[in-house]
């Protein structure tokens, strides 16, 4: 562990330590943001009703608008001249945003993403591929100094340019890759058509991030890459990569919040109501030690939940991968639809690789989902498709067409969703240049 002594901190402690944190934060924000003196006084909050942190419901939300709206600097608590670094949100859904940091904000920033990237795996003295984008987006350089400050080599690859990214992983054999999940897939295909074996590279651990994704993937990566593959989740309004991560030894259990600074709360998505540990909604972040451009009780967007786990290494809470954000969910027919939920299905088909794209139109008043989703390489070559064909069933057609039937029927019955089912060659389908991959063409007006 990175920091071992807050990364266990008793809970009891670590409620005393949020809790402090909280009330300054509220006279702060009171004090030198505008936005929220209005919200404050709106409610009718004054800063003294705020006595801990389970004070936290009765203080408003900070929603994107918020920012858009205070665009660049009206959420700022210190002069323009004490700022250290600017960055951008990647604009994945409008208009990126601005946030800003100070000398100290830099500091804590990369404290989470070193203990991040330990708990990934990564120790001193191993050298760390960042193929995160460098520039505006908290990505690149966000890992990139958490990664110095655990003691990593820090190789500053970006995103893209695939053939050079595999030329510095074989002639460098950096043992921790970080990148998009889907940009992993990109890599690991690359390798395969170039006949690069594993055994020339040194890969042992990827960190993986900035969009939603599932076992299938992570499935697909480690083998493809010969890492362990885990979460790591952020943005940039509370800090960027390392608000939460997974632990290398605690896969598929959720990622640890690092919560003595970023205060998580699960709210309905419809209400604003605080929801109780377990069930999904929308996740909030209060920023209890940034110093620029502190929010409070951020709205993410991102749909999941969190829970403690008795079991963990950590006293931290944990949270569930993010489903998806709640302006990415297709509202199909009446049925709420999000594409992680195609993507864990197309998981349980051997036959398929979770290369997919969900493409939605219109056909009079009726909304249609077409999913395309590749075939694995390595399809025809073992053609009893899990025991279940026949031996009349020897045409080809006739099996791609069981196989489709299969996905579709699995997609109806789980879903609730008719969905027609195209499967394609290999490397049919667009793959991640470097950065975000959107899984979804929405081609309705
Ligand atoms: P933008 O919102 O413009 O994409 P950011 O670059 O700050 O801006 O990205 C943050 C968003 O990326 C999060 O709110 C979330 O939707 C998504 N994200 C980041 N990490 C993960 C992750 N590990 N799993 C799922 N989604 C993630």
């Amino acid at each position: 562990m990175f920091n071992k002594e807050i990364e266990t901190l008793e809970l009891t402690e670590l409620r005393e330590l949020q809790s402090r944190r909280l009330v300054n934060l509220v006279n702060t924000v009171y004090e030198k943001v505008p936005f929220y003196k209005k919200a404050f006084d709106e409610k009718g909050i004054k800063v003294s009703d705020i006595k801990s942190i389970n004070d936290i419901h009765k203080l408003p939300f900070t929603k994107k608008t918020d920012l858009r709206d205070n665009y660049p600097f009206g959420f700022l608590t210190v002069p323009e001249s004490e700022l250290a670094r600017i960055h951008c949100s990647s604009g994945t859904t409008g208009k990126p945003t601005v946030v800003a940091y100070t000398e100290n904000d830099l500091e804590l920033f990369s404290e989470v993403v070193a203990r991040s990237l330990a708990a990934a795996g990564a120790k001193p003295g191993m050298k760390l591929h960042n193929a995160y984008g460098y520039g505006l987006f908290t990505g690149g350089i966000g890992v990139h100094y958490g990664g110095e400050k655990l003691g990593l080599s820090v190789i500053p690859v970006s995103g893209g340019m695939t053939e050079r990214q595999i030329n510095l992983l074989r002639d460098f054999k950096s043992e921790v890759i970080c990148c998009t999940p889907s940009y992993a897939q990109t890599i690991g295909a690359e390798l395969k058509k170039r006949g690069i074996s594993l055994s020339e590279l040194n890969l042992k651990y990827a960190v993986l991030g900035a969009e939603p994704w599932t076992e299938g993937i992570r499935q697909q990566v480690e083998e493809s890459l010969g890492v362990v593959a885990t979460n790591i989740f952020g943005l940039s309004e509370v800090i960027g990569p390392g608000v939460s991560q997974e632990a290398y030894d605690e896969k598929g259990t959720g990622s640890y919040i690092w919560e003595d600074h970023f205060f998580p709360e699960v709210v309905d998505r419809y209400t604003g109501e605080p929801l109780p540990y377990g069930e999904e909604g929308v996740l909030v972040f209060t920023t209890l030690t940034k110093e620029a451009m502190p929010f409070v009780r951020y709205w993410t967007n991102d749909i999941c939940s969190i829970d403690y786990d008795q079991q963990g290494s950590r006293t931290h809470i944990k949270m569930s991968a993010i489903k998806g954000r709640a302006d990415d969910m297709l509202i199909i027919r009446g049925v709420n639809l999000f594409h992680t939920q195609v993507e864990e299905l197309i998981h349980d088909f051997v036959e398929l690789v979770p290369n997919y794209q969900l493409v939605v139109t219109k056909q009079g008043i009726m909304d249609k989902v077409e999913v395309k989703v590749e075939l694995s390489q390595n399809y025809g070559k073992s053609q009893n498709v899990n025991g279940v064909l026949t031996s009349e069933m020897v045409n080809e057609n006739e099996k791609l067409s069981f196989l489709s039937k299969r996905l579709g029927k699995k997609i109806k019955d789980n879903i609730g969703i008719s969905m027609n089912v195209t499967l394609m060659a290999h490397n049919q389908i667009p793959k991640s240049e470097g950065g975000k991959l959107s899984r979804i063409v929405d081609l309705r007006e």
